[in-house]
Parts: C-alpha cells; sequence; structure tokens
C-alpha cells in the first residue's frame, strides 16, 4: 500500500507554546501530545517520538517494545530533572506494513479510520472520563462538557512501565486513518472532523483545513493532525513520493513561541502595571488558575504564583485539607512542583489537579494497607 501523508500543526489561540509534536517517518508515523510545566510538556513529547525514531530506524524489537523504552526515557529524564518533574506525554503512532496499519496508543490522542463514507475510533482515550462511561456512571454527552474531561489516567513518562494498547487494521486502497491530538477532537464534534476530512481530496488540505476549523472553534489547546491516504501501489502513476511532508532531516517541527511567550508576558505585566493600573492586571490575573500551598496544605490559587513590586499577583481560592508535603512526596513525582506552583488552565482544571491528587493519595495509603 502507498500512503500519501498531510500534516499540519499550530499553537491555538490560548496556549504559551506548542507541546504537540509529530513524526513522519515513512512507515512510521505519530502524534505525541506532552504535557507537564516549565518546558516538561515539549521535552517529554519530543523525547517519546525521538526515542521510537531511532528504535524503528535501527529495527531492533517492535513497536510495543519501542514504546515502552520511550516511555523510559522520559520518565527518568523527568526524575533526573527537577524542572521537568512530572512530565508527561500522549502517544498515538501508526507503522504501515504492507496491507497493515500497526497501532499502539497511549493517552488521549486518537486514531480514526475513514473508509467508504464512514468513520471509526480505533483507538480509546485513557482518560477519567472515558472510565466512567464505561461504568456506566456518565454517559458520552455529558463527557464531552465534563469539567475533568482532560484527566489522564494513562500517560508516557508517569511510571517505570506503561500498558500500551495494539491494534492492528487492514487497509484498503481509498482508506483515509487519521491521527490527532486532543486540541482537535475538543474542538470539533467527530461529524464536523469527519465532514472536513471528506470533503477534501488532498490530505495535506484536509490537515491544514480540520486545524483550521478547530482554531475557529476556539483553539484552546494546541492541534496537531495527520492525515494518511492507503493507496494500491499499482494505482498511482508510480512516481509519486510515497510521503507529502519531505522525508526531511528534521521530522519534528515545533514553533518555539514559549520562552519569547514568557518574557513577552513579564512585559506585559509590569506594563498593565504602570500605564493601565491595577484593574487591568486585576481582570488578566482573575482569568488565572494554579495550584499551589498554603500554610503546608494544597490550595488552589487564582492569579499567577510571583510578586510583581512587592505586588502579590495571586490569591488563595480554596486551602484544602491535603498536606503538601505528602503529596510532593508521591513516588509518582507528578507533583514536585507544587510550591512553585502547577498550572491549570481553568479553576475547573485546577480543582480536577487537586482531585487526582487526593486519588493518588488514597491509591498510595491503599498500596501501604496490609493485605487482608
Ligand atoms: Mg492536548
Amino acid at each position: 500500500m502507498k500512503i500519501e501523508v498531510g500534516v499540519a500543526t499550530d499553537i491555538g489561540q490560548v496556549r504559551e507554546g506548542n507541546e504537540d509534536a509529530y513524526l513522519v517517518e515513512p512507515p512510521l508515523y505519530a502524534v505525541a501530545d506532552g504535557m507537564g510545566g516549565h518546558r516538561g510538556g515539549e521535552v517529554a513529547s519530543q523525547l517519546a517520538l525521538e526515542t521510537i525514531e531511532e528504535l524503528f530506524r535501527r529495527g531492533k524489537g517492535d513497536l510495543a517494545e519501542h514504546v515502552q523504552q520511550a516511555n523510559r526515557a522520559v520518565f527518568q529524564r523527568s526524575a533526573a530533572d527537577r524542572r521537568l518533574n512530572g512530565m508527561g506525554t500522549t502517544l498515538t503512532a501508526a507503522s504501515i506494513d504492507g496491507e497493515t496499519a500497526h497501532l499502539v496508543h497511549v493517552g488521549d490522542s486518537r486514531a480514526y479510520l475513514l473508509r467508504a463514507g464512514a468513520m471509526r475510533q480505533l483507538t480509546e482515550d485513557h482518560t477519567l472520563v472515558q472510565r466512567m462511561i464505561k461504568a456506566g456512571e456518565i454517559t458520552a454527552a455529558e463527557a464531552e462538557v465534563h469539567p475533568h474531561r482532560n484527566v489522564l489516567i494513562r500517560a508516557l513518562g508517569n511510571e517505570p512501565e506503561v500498558r500500551v494498547d495494539l491494534d492492528e487494521v487492514g487497509l484498503l486502497s481509498g482508506d483515509r486513518l487519521l491521527l490527532c491530538s486532543d486540541g482537535l477532537t475538543s474542538m470539533l464534534t467527530e461529524d464536523q472532523v469527519q465532514a472536513i476530512a471528506e470533503a477534501e481530496p488532498s490530505p495535506q488540505a484536509a490537515a491544514d483545513r480540520l486545524v483550521r476549523a478547530a482554531n475557529r472553534a476556539g483553539g484552546i489547546d494546541n492541534i496537531t493532525v495527520l492525515v494518511l491516504d492507503a493507496r494500491d501501489s499499482e494505482a498511482g502513476d508510480g512516481d509519486s513520493t510515497p510521503a507529502a511532508v519531505s522525508g526531511s532531516a528534521t521530522p519534528f517541527r515545533r514553533p518555539s513561541g514559549r520562552t519569547i511567550a514568557r518574557w513577552a508576558t513579564a512585559v506585559v505585566l509590569v506594563a498593565a502595571l504602570l500605564v493601565a493600573g491595577l484593574s487591568v492586571l486585576r481582570s488578566w490575573l482573575d482569568g488565572r488558575w494554579y495550584v499551589g500551598e498554603s500554610n503546608g496544605k494544597v490550595a488552589v490559587f487564582q492569579g499567577v504564583p510571583a510578586t510583581v513590586l512587592g505586588y502579590d499577583l495571586s490569591t488563595v481560592h480554596l486551602e484544602t485539607d491535603l498536606p503538601a508535603d505528602d503529596v510532593v512526596a508521591l513516588p509518582s513525582k507528578l507533583y514536585a512542583g507544587l510550591a512553585e506552583g502547577l498550572n491549570a488552565d481553568s479553576r475547573e482544571d485546577a480543582f480536577a489537579i487537586v482531585e487526582q491528587m487526593q486519588r493518588d493519595l488514597q491509591a498510595r495509603d491503599l498500596a501501604k494497607a496490609p493485605a487482608p
């Protein structure tokens, strides 16, 4: 089977950096969506893809083993570098072997198959809400608006071992595979994704249009889309290249706007203080949330964890009864950055982080309890 590729990635409308990464290294294709404070998300997604690419090129072991090694690489780097503690990444990859697509998947990026006017999700999200749907606790419609819909229960880099979903799909000529980060699927319904994907014969045009549509719908997250079109080898004119994206030496692409954005933020902060006065700053800060430490307890803060000219840029919104030291000492190291503040996208997101901490503490206590 011949594969024609389209790929697009974008920072979105809200985020300061693009923590998504993709890999186009025929016959291997992947999307990774990183997470973690400071530069953690970018490092995690890129490191995972670099590891997989390297192993794949050397041809040792199978794809599932490569994912384990990528997991270990991210886990070890996260443990070795204080600033990267707690970073992680999703990974959804397809390797095409003849008529078969081998899929590996961890997290909430997704693979879809478009065939003969129908679109089918090939992967299952490893999220809290997906688990609740399966347990019959909420409906799929409720999950779409659930405040904790972004909480992952599986990702690369959080534990020394990771469970990897494996799947195989037989490809037919005319099939279109979609690999995407949740920045696409959280902004567009599946019907919208399908309509756009089917309207564009060219895979590159389809990828571009999907990203544009997600941006128009709000673009609250980084958006990455890979479109893989399968065609019978005989069907084409024979000499078109397999990858629309040139087999360049730089299969990774990522806007490096984060550092600049951080400086810009600092400049904007000071300017807002001096020029527009405190009220402008206040309303900006009111939209910012993080989880930090107050009186030795985990607390939800509104604002940013900083002071400018002696002016405290955050206030305690809620002080929980979770002991901060216990949370920081969790073996996952997920919350090692608590003292500096763990960024949240929203108030709901901050509460989701706190709830996850609570569950993690419970899990730790369960593990410690003597067997009955
Ligand atoms: Mg994302």
